[in-house]
């Protein structure tokens, strides 16, 4: 049977990471990709010569991720251009990304009635927000013994507070959730996103967003280590409690004494692992955990001059049409007035790069938020699938036009169109019910530290990576991903000397 020191199970950016730390450290490292391609979600793909993204349109926190870049050795680091975010709401249009005190002062002279609330609220943001320039990711993990600022701020929900401070449904929902949906992280964690939005940035690498998997996959080549695509893991082997290697969907094994799973969570304990390696309370508990919500994705390459672009003044808007609650999925019909409350976001995807888009043309990204279980009903074959087919279509149809609304001409402008449901990002995102941005960022989900990492296993020797392996994306989806790499190949190595003194004291 063939055997190696370190298998890892995906190459999206977690398992890359994994690796090329590993591979670095003279690990035999080898890295097993169902698909045909590195990347995993942060892959792009081409229609009709327009170029759009599978998962992520862009990233936060570079300084950190050009760190790590440099660390295993990249020479050429990629530049990164800053995003620019826009809310529209009625009269209300807002650039969010821009310093807080900017945004304060479009604020308040949107709502002069609100000052005292608004200056409440930023004043909470700006002293959170000083506290995350020093708190390491390590420090996340634990919980301390006097709550710190943002420890004390995690356990305040954010409705709570603007309900209690505001009173325009418009302020609450946009400094409390960043668009237009109604708030529902903790203070500490939307003070991180004000982080990310207004401090930090929102950045898109040059060169694409798969620049970053494929740096690292150069890394993990360069350094001795092995990517194979198309080889799927079925099963993680595991002997007495501790995993022995893995299996292959064509039933070649491969031994080795750790195994790094950049797969999703619940897959990893549910169906790579044999049933009886973790106790059934812990698999009920694991089971449980919440995740975040899936999305309605419409990719369109669209004919510039047929459509009038103005109402989009940076590369994203988020626009609430008309007042009110949306329309829940089950309830839906494809007609324009269901779409008109929910939160749209229309990205001027192309706007990042002119290469995305023939001559005279531009790429567009619209989506809006879908729960997997409505979807759920329809997956399958046969009449279910024509039945999905054709709904998702007629939904397309109908929140093209709703957008034209903002984007006058945009239904006869399309001259490409793709559209994602969270059965396309459960199938071929793979992850847990199309799930797109990690466990659930909902205030009173988790319990424990603000981060906690899940990195190890009750498997010994099997590893997580990437995004889902920590409770919380404190860098961002790519950033952390990148991180959770770092740290189980850190895990690895530690361990691997512990095994190496004990060797030679007992020799
Ligand atoms: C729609 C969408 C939008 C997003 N937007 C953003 C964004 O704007 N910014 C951001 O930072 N992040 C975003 N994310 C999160 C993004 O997924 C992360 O940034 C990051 O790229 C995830 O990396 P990962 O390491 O968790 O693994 P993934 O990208 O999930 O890759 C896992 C890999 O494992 C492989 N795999 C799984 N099971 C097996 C198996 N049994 N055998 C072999 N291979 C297997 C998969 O094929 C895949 O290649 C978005 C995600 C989605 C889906």
């Amino acid at each position: 049977m063939e055997s190696t020191d370190i298998i890892i199970i995906g190459a999206g950016v977690g398992g890359l990471s994994a690796a090329a730390y590993l591979a670095q450290a003279g690990r035999k490292v080898v890295v097993l990709e169902q698909e045909h391609h590195i990347g995993g979600t942060a892959h792009v793909f081409e229609r009709g010569g327009f170029v759009f993204p599978t998962g992520p349109k862009s990233v936060t926190m570079p300084a950190h991720i050009l760190d790590y870049l440099c660390e295993l050795g990249v020479e050429e680091l990629p530049c990164f251009a800053r995003d620019s975010f826009q809310v529209r709401r009625g009269a209300m249009d807002v650039m969010i990304s821009a310093p807080l005190h900017e945004i304060k002062e479009q604020l308040l002279e949107f709502f002069p009635g609100e000052q005292d609330g608004i200056l409440t609220v930023f004043n909470v943001l700006e002293e959170v927000m000083a506290t995350l320039d020093v708190i390491k990711p390590e420090d996340l993990t634990i919980t301390t013994e006097s709550p710190t600022l943002a420890e004390s701020w995690d356990a305040v929900s954010a409705e709570e507070f603007m309900d209690s401070h505001l009173h325009d449904e418009r302020l609450k929902d946009l400094l409390g959730s960043q668009g237009t949906s109604e708030p529902e992280m903790s203070v500490a964690l939307l003070a991180r996103m004000w982080y990310f939005m207004s401090k930090k940035g929102i950045w898109y690498p040059g060169g694409g967003i798969c620049k970053i998997p494929e740096l690292l996959a150069m890394r993990v080549r360069a350094f001795g280590g092995e990517i194979r695509l198309g080889e799927r893991v079925e099963h993680i082997m595991v002997h007495r409690g501790t995993a022995t290697g893995v299996e292959l969907s064509g039933g070649a094994k491969i031994k080795s004494d750790h195994v790094i799973s950049n797969a999703d969570y619940k897959e990893t304990i549910f169906d790579l692992l044999p049933h009886n390696s973790i106790t059934a309370n812990r698999q009920e508990a694991i089971s449980r955990m919440p995740l975040t919500s899936s999305n309605f994705t419409i990719f369109l390459g669209v004919k510039s001059e047929r459509l009038d672009l103005s109402a989009i003044r940076g590369h994203h808007l988020i626009v609430k049409l008309m007042e009110g609650k949306p329309v829940p999925w089950e309830l839906k019909r494809p007609r324009i007035e269901d779409f008109l409350q929910d939160e749209i976001w229309l990205s001027l995807w192309s706007k990042h790069d002119p290469g995305l888009a023939p001559p005279g043309c531009e790429a567009l990204i619209i989506n809006v938020t879908a729960p997997f279980e409505h979807f759920a009903s329809l997956e399958g074959s046969g009449r279910c699938h024509e039945q999905y087919h054709s709904m998702k279509e007629k939904m397309a149809d109908a929140l093209v036009a709703a957008a034209s609304r903002v984007v006058p001409g945009l239904s006869r402008a399309v001259v490409v169109r793709e559209v994602a449901t969270p059965l396309t990002y459960k199938d071929l995102g793979h992850r847990s019910n199309g799930s797109v941005a990690g466990w659930s960022w909902r205030f009173g989900d988790h319990s424990g530290p603000m981060a906690q990492s899940l990195a190890i296993t009750p498997v010994r020797g099997l590893l997580m990576v990437g995004m889902q392996s920590f409770t919380s994306l404190f860098y961002g989806g790519m950033g952390t991903a990148l991180y959770s790499g770092r740290y189980a190949a850190a895990i690895v190595l530690s361990e691997t000397c512990v095994h190496e003194r004990d060797k030679l004291r007992g020799e």
